[in-house]
């Protein structure tokens, strides 16, 4: 081991969006890897959960990529690099800058994800970068900037412990986001009183905390929460001079909410009437309320709405940015906060900023001296894969993620891979379901650090910055990604705008960004830490943007108004209520895909435990037993769901906690992992209308023994 390795280092979880923080250390002797949750780390004072604390058992160089290759065949990196330089190159030459695109990961670094955005919006002129961000966030940030005028979290984790009301919505937190689970769990073993609410379909193992579940039928969040704007209106709750003084709308979204009646609601989402009432009973008469929403909310067709849907309630009782209340997104990935704040979506710019803005547009081309700049969105992942099938893309650079896997409709995505006439993918194992892909003539694949190598920062859900630090050295001829996009840069003619020579480099640049123009308002600004020596970089501790040049730092936001539109106030957002799906009897089921408790993604990390395996060794559909005995379906017996996109069969899982006429498949399993179990083949390709994230939770399928 190298001198890197002999003491412990301060570094971050690399999975889920609550953003741990990790003391790793290498055993002299064995080269083990000890991991320990760290006591200073203000997400999770010393707690780890599962995933977290077996990180050392992944670290394994049996199944990485260790060298660049071209057409599967070995090669060096500058010719490796000068392949994917002179595609792009040529690509931008014949059919312009949208014809070629990135395709990243919440699981990059933000050092990697600015200079990506950089080099796509600034350098190519296109905004054909998305990211795995985009399953994941998409519609918060959408429902984000139409309530507030900016993409801003309001609230701290802290919130979370300090709310006498917790309202779990589409979050099955104590397998997707553990630590806060228990720092919930906590709190209200401290104070007994503290209420906590989940709303989800299935009764998932978060509903052992919750003193209300309320089981509603997939895709109603919209019906439950306008009912509560409508009662919430009619109570003591409402805050009229906070509503008169920052809000606008407010009428029009009460007229839509006029007919929602607790009973009609009850009827909507498939609930006890009982229920529902109590529900809005306990949000009325509980002041420091905090409602938490992750993909049940997001990953649907109407997600956007949902967050706007939970977002009224919150305004119209000026519940937002004072302690222990607010509306809570928590992400799914380590840094998906981090890509959004550079601008690593397709419709979004760097430092918050807004691609539709032109003020905005001439602040990031003139901070960058860029000879273009992007003016219109580009292509959102799905949107992306089906431009690809069109021919519309010639060349794409798949960065840190398995497209083939966790992408809608997963077989044309393969196709659409195997068919792109330029791809190259940047991996840190040697075979995935989309590197396959780059083994064709002509194709590119680059070997990439990962946790332990690479050096950068992250952001967790609650706005915390903190630093992941290398304690391992690069295996074989990996590379960083940022080097990587700096080498392709370089090489495309940019050299002089991506001569980073390190992570504290580019950290500096993007800082400094934040805070060019401070006349131009806008709440991300990390400006307070431009001009980081190295030591300084290298030491500098967790802390929650904003830090501005001057040192101040809001810690929470809105509890005064001050919002981001133009006009200072918050919006009122207008949610109609979509009607139920109707019962489709070739495609009886209702599928909802997610997470178990310690696997990750497309388990190109966590597969590699054999602990973290032993939890859910196989892939699985969750159905209900009334259910399986009406099909005939025994328990652990072999079941093959069909959709009109794919099959898959898996393992049947016989559990109450699933409504009936419904049915739950983790996400993770893969060709690589177990044959015919991508769960991704069979969902549907439809998105959001105005935030483009696919509804992962709600296609329809038949289940039937295999
Ligand atoms: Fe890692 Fe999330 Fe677990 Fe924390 S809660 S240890 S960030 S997976």
């Amino acid at each position: 081991m190298d001198a890197l390795a002999s003491r412990t280092i301060k570094t971050t979880c690399p999975y889920c969006g609550v953003g741990c923080g990790v003391n790793a250390s290498v055993d002299a002797l064995t080269s083990d890897v000890i991991i320990e949750g760290d006591k200073d780390h203000p997400a999770n004072f010393g707690r780890l959960c599962s995933k977290g604390s077996q990180l050392g058992e992944t670290l394994g160089l049996h199944d990485r990529l260790l060298h660049p290759a071209i057409g599967g065949r070995q090669a060096s990196w500058d010719e490796a690099t000068d392949r994917i330089a002179e595609a792009f190159s040529q690509a931008i030459e014949q059919h312009g800058p949208d014809s070629v695109a990135l395709y990243v990961s919440g699981q990059l670094l933000t050092e990697d994800y600015y200079v990506a955005n950089k080099l796509m919006k600034g350098f190519i002129g296109s905004a054909n970068i998305d990211t795995n961000s985009r399953l994941c966030m998409a519609s918060s940030v959408a429902g984000h900037k139409r309530a507030f005028g900016s993409d801003t979290v309001p609230g701290t984790y802290e919130d979370l412990e300090l709310a006498d009301l917790i309202v779990l919505t589409g979050s099955n937190l104590a397998w997707c986001h553990p630590v806060l689970f228990q720092r919930i769990a906590a709190a209200k073993q401290k104070r007994p009183g503290m209420r906590v609410v989940l709303i989800d379909p299935r009764r998932t193992p978060t509903a052992e905390l919750a003193d209300l579940h309320l089981p509603l039928t997939p895709d109603t969040d919209v019906a439950i929460f306008t009912g509560l704007l409508r009662h919430l209106a009619r109570s003591p709750a409402i805050a009229p001079d906070y509503v008169e003084t920052n809000t606008s709308g407010l009428d029009e979204t009460l007229s839509n909410a006029s007919s929602w009646t607790i009973e009609k609601v009850a009827e909507q989402c498939g609930l006890k009437p009982s229920d529902v009432a109590l529900f809005y009973q306990w949000v009325a008469e509980t002041e420091r309320t905090v409602t938490v929403y992750s993909q049940g909310v997001n990953q649907s067709a109407s997600g956007t709405d949902k967050v706007n849907a939970i977002i009224n309630t919150h305004l119209i009782t000026a519940r937002i940015g004072t302690p222990g209340m607010g509306p809570f997104s928590v992400t799914g990935q380590p840094n998906a906060m981090g890509g959004r704040e550079v601008g690593g979506l397709a419709n979004m710019l760097a430092s918050h900023l807004e691609l539709a803005n032109p003020e905005h547009r001439e602040l990031v081309q003139t901070f960058w001296g860029s000879p273009t700049i992007a003016n219109k969105p580009g292509l959102k992942a799905v949107d992306l894969f089906e431009a690809i099938h069109a021919g519309q893309i010639k060349a794409l650079w798949v960065v840190a993620t398995n497209p083939s896997v966790s992408l809608p409709d997963a077989n044309r995505v393969d196709a659409a891979l195997a068919k792109v006439p330029f791809l190259a993918v940047s991996d840190i194992v040697s075979s995935t379901d989309t590197l396959r892909h780059a083994a064709r003539t002509g194709c590119v694949a680059l070997p990439a650090t990962g946790w332990g190598e690479k050096d950068g920062t992250v952001t967790n859900s609650e706005r915390m910055i903190s630093r992941q630090r290398a304690f391992l050295p690069a295996p074989g001829e990996a590379r960083h990604d940022w080097q990587a996009l700096c080498n392709v840069a370089t090489k495309m003619g940019f050299g002089e705008a991506f001569s980073f020579e390190n992570p504290t480099e580019v950290f500096d640049e993007h800082a400094r960004l934040s805070g060019f123009k401070p006349e131009v308002r806008r709440d991300f600004d990390i400006s307070g830490r431009a001009g980081l020596s190295q030591v300084a970089y290298d030491s500098m501790p967790p802390f929650r943007w904003p830090l501005r040049a001057n040192g101040s730092q809001t810690e929470r936001f809105f509890a005064g108004g001050a919002f981001f539109h133009a006009d200072s106030r918050a919006k009122f957002v207008t949610t109609p209520v979509k009607a139920v799906e109707k019962h489709q009897p070739k495609y009886p089921f209702t599928l909802n895909t997610g997470r178990v408790r310690d696997h990750w993604h497309t388990m190109t990390r966590t597969g590699r435990s054999p602990r973290l395996s032993a939890h859910m060794g196989e892939p699985y559909c969750e159905l209900h037993p009334d259910d399986a005995s009406r099909l005939g379906i025994e328990p652990a017996s072999l079941v093959r769901l069909s959709s009109p996109h794919g099959s898959i069969i898996v393992r049947a899982l016989l559990s109450d906690g699933q409504q009936p006429g419904s049915v739950f498949v983790p996400m993770h399993w893969n060709d690589e992992t177990a044959s015919n179990a991508r769960v991704d083949t069979l969902v549907k390709p439809d998105t959001d209308p105005m935030s483009g994230q696919p509804a992962l939770k709600s296609s329809r399928v038949t289940v039937a023994n295999a």
